[in-house]
């Protein structure tokens, strides 16, 4: 196994070091994280587990990169977590401290664990400090907590072969290199802000500005001064085109994201409509990649591929992907829904202490029920049309996906966000309901309205049945749409 962040190796003690990760006025280079993280993982090496305390800082940076370096499994924690999920990730994760910034303020929840605080800066070589060597690709290096958008969260284990193999599939679809400076406003819990937002970087030595918040301001700053990709969720998008589209006008941020090398969106299904409206001010388009926790990254379009709204693009390397029928029952035929499945070294080894869940979630050769419903284009685009168990909608004897009329509903003048549900319906099987955000709530579009909207752009079949007005659709802090909280 080659090593997990060779751009760390060596960095100690160099004078010369380029900037690693940068939050703010805080920087710290190769050298300063390899000397920080290489200190604290003296002081953690042979433990069990880690809890890291992921605040958008560069004390978790050094936390992972430490357990990473010290061979010891790291388990992210959300720190806006309630003292409930807290509780319930801590007695199933078992860790044997946890890992915090000196001023953080901890939770009851982690009141049983040791705390080590961390420094980011730390004394070139701590005194007696013989670290591991490397630990085998099979080794987990990670334990991370899926969102919760349909369940309790799961602990997926993410070994560093996983990590490694998904990371370079995107070095080779995005062409990304060492050169290449990532603008970040992702939380650090998470697969997409950690791994790719910042284990990536550090992977090819290149280095990452995070924003500590999104602001539509610190994006279009950070790529007009030498950052050259940006890695967002879909509210990140949808802000960014309602600033280029506003009254205001684009400012100077159509030539910040028309000068990115690359913009990426991932976390949940990209709107068309926001697609569109970016690539028509900037000329730039978003590119989409499609991801789990416990698959890392699946599919993803090439920076020299063919961006498509509305797809998340071709399988990545290393990826076997394919689409499954509920019996089993592998499609041939690229236009039917069918489940996702992967298989590739990209995979995790297992939920942690959820055998059942597992054995449940693989097939008997290995591949991977990842729960999304999809098409496939043609030539291999896939075509997400949303989740199995909230977003595949069985209606009048079709089976029809939310995301296409969730985009549809968008395209609609009134519509400011919208969320497609199914519910029982004696007559249908199932009734189409739409959770719509008004642009105006003072007039928001009628039922009938958006009923034969959608009726004239998809087809009489996919029209909404009845419609919800809210203030705001309950979103987690990625910005994914949180469905089971939408009440029948
Ligand atoms: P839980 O598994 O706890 O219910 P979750 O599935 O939201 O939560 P994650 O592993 O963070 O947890 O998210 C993976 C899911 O996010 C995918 O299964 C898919 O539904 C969705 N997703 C990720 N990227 C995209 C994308 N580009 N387009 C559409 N959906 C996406
Ligand atoms: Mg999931």
């Amino acid at each position: 196994m080659t090593s997990l962040l060779p751009a760390l190796r060596g960095a100690s003690g160099r004078t010369d070091s380029p900037e690693a990760v940068r939050f703010g006025e805080h920087v710290l280079t190769y050298a300063q994280l390899a000397e920080a993280s290489d200190a604290l993982a003296t002081r953690i090496a042979g433990a069990g587990r880690v809890a890291v305390w992921a605040t958008s800082t560069p004390e978790t940076v050094v936390a992972v990169v430490a357990a990473l370096r010290a061979g010891v499994p790291a388990v992210p924690l959300n720190p806006k977590t309630g003292e409930r999920e807290l509780a319930h990730i801590v007695a199933d994760s078992a860790p044997s401290a946890v890992l915090a910034g000196a001023a953080d303020v901890l939770p009851p929840a982690l009141g049983g664990l040791d705390r080590l605080d961390v420094a980011t800066a730390a004394p070139v070589r701590a005194a007696g400090a013989v670290l591991p060597p490397e630990p085998s690709g099979e080794s987990p290096a990670l334990v991370v907590y899926t969102s919760g958008t349909t369940g309790p969260p799961k602990g997926a284990v993410l070994p560093r072969r996983a990590i490694a193999a998904s990371l370079d599939a995107l070095e080779d679809a995005w062409s990304w290199t060492g050169e290449d400076v990532l603008v970040h406003a992702l939380p650090l819990f998470h697969v997409h802000g950690l791994i790719l937002g910042i284990l990536g970087p550090l992977r090819r030595g290149g280095s990452v500005r995070h924003l500590g918040r999104f602001s539509v301001e610190g994006v279009a700053r950070e790529l007009l001064s030498g950052g050259t990709m940006l890695f967002g969720v879909p509210t990140m998008y949808h802000r960014l085109a309602g600033a280029l589209t506003g009254a205001d006008g684009p400012g100077n941020l159509a030539k910040a994201l028309a000068g990115a090398r690359l913009l990426v969106s991932g976390s949940a299904a990209l709107p068309v409509h926001d697609h569109e409206r970016i690539a028509a001010a900037t000329g730039r388009t978003v590119v989409e990649r499609y991801g789990m926790t416990e698959t890392l990254m699946n599919t993803g379009v090439r920076a020299d591929g063919e961006p498509r709204a509305g797809t998340v693009g071709p399988p990545l390397s290393g990826v076997e992907l394919r689409l499954v029928e509920e019996d089993g029952t592998v499609l041939g035929d690229t236009a039917s829904i069918g489940e996702i499945q992967v298989r590739g070294p990209n995979l995790f080894t297992g939920y942690l202490n959820r055998p059942d869940a597992t054995a449940a979630a693989f097939t008997e050769d290995g591949f991977f029920r990842t729960g999304d419903m999809a098409t496939l284009d043609p030539d291999g685009y896939v075509r997400i049309v949303g989740r199995k168990a909230t977003d595949l909608i069985k209606s009048g004897g079709y089976k029809i996906g939310a995301g296409e009329i969730e985009n549809a509903l968008l395209e609609h003048p009134g519509v400011r966000e919208a969320a497609v549900t199914g519910e029982p319906d004696a007559d249908l099987g199932e009734r189409i309901v739409a959770w719509v955000v008004p642009e105006d709530p003072a007039s928001p579009p009628g039922e009938q309205e958006l009923a034969a909207h959608v009726a004239d752009l998809l087809a009489p079949h996919k029209r909404p049945r009845v419609v919800h007005h809210l203030d705001a659709l309950p979103r987690n802090e990625l910005g994914k749409i949180m469905k089971r909280s939408l009440g029948g």
